[in-house]
């Protein structure tokens, strides 16, 4: 984050699930999960400016909300809510821009990540009014996924993804990410898994996520994929193209549609790049898993 008078540029990264199971569906309609989830660096670029009055929301993205709407919007109200007069007299307004690199609605958890990143720079910006326990309950009444970038690190999230355990030693992979130019909706595709719950808390029981050994490129795995899939064939082709062309593993993110490679190295992810670029009408990307 650079800092010129009050005025903040803010990066905002993209995550992958590196793997995701649901664990059961809860009372309240939401999905209980475990997923080893990790940010990569393709960031939104944020600008903020502090001044003027009320919370001033710009992004030229056809399908990003300008207004309460926003996941920013939502985590700068929650901010001035939570502060003391002291700090919230020194906001009486501000203005954020975003300029959004990452495809939105595509299992990259960009608005999840802006939020937190919002969330973060303002209160680093006042030198820390809220505790950062406080800051994860705040993050998570935005969504689930919003702690998880607040928390800063590789982590097992279980709960509704609100629970985060830091995870030791990932290898810092190249990631290749392919986004097929269409949007899923998150809800659509859990209504439309279906759970044995039995056979899956026997069978899951049986794997131990927090090894420290743990495989994984063995571990990929995400029990959404097929869901997707299902509707979307183009996501199987993304992951063995990927494969084809040297990706050590691949795997769709999240509810979907984008799919991502691990690369032991750059050339490769470089190569694969190129190859997927002159070829499809695919939008690829390329990046670091940030660990
Ligand atoms: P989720 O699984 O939570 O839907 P996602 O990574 O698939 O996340 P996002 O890019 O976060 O998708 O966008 C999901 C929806 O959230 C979009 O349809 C968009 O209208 C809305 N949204 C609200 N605020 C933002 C924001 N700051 N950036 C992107 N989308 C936002």
């Amino acid at each position: 984050m650079t800092t010129t008078k009050a005025s903040l540029r803010i990066e905002s990264p993209a995550k992958i699930n590196l793997f995701l199971h649901v664990t059961g569906k809860r009372p309240d309609g939401y999905h209980n999960l475990i997923s080893l989830m990790c940010r990569v660096s393709l960031c939104d670029h944020l600008y903020m400016a502090i001044g003027g009055k009320g919370i001033r929301i710009t992004c030229p993205h056809p399908t990003v909300p300008e207004d309460h709407r926003n996941l920013v919007y939502q985590a700068v109200a929650l901010f001035v809510d939570s502060v003391n007069d002291h700090v919230r007299k020194q906001l009486p307004g501000l203005a954020i821009h975003i300029d959004k690199w990452i495809p939105v609605g595509a299992g990259l958890g960009g608005g999840s990540s802006n939020a937190a990143s919002v969330l973060l720079a303002l209160n680093r910006y006042f030198d820390n009014p809220i505790p950062t326990d406080r800051l994860m309950v705040l993050a998570a009444s935005i969504g689930a996924d919003v702690p998880f970038f607040i928390f800063q690190k590789p982590a097992i999230a279980t709960g509704i993804g609100e629970h985060l355990e830091a995870f030791e030693n990932l290898p810092a992979y190249h990631v290749v990410l392919v986004f097929p130019g269409f949007n899923v909706s998150t809800a659509a595709v859990f209504k439309k898994l279906n759970l044995r719950l039995t056979n899956r808390e026997k069978k899951l029981k049986q794997i131990h996520f927090r090894e420290k050994n743990l495989n994984l490129l063995d571990a990929l795995h995400n029990d959404l994929e097929t869901v997707t899939v299902a509707d979307h064939p183009s996501i199987a082709e993304a992951k063995s193209e990927l494969c084809r062309i040297g990706a050590l593993g691949a795997l769709m993110t999240g509810s979907g549609p984008t799919v991502f490679g691990l690369f032991a190295n750059e050339d490769t992810a470089k190569k694969a790049v190129k190859i997927l670029t002159d070829k499809s009408g695919w939008q690829i990307f390329s990046a670091r898993l940030v660990v």
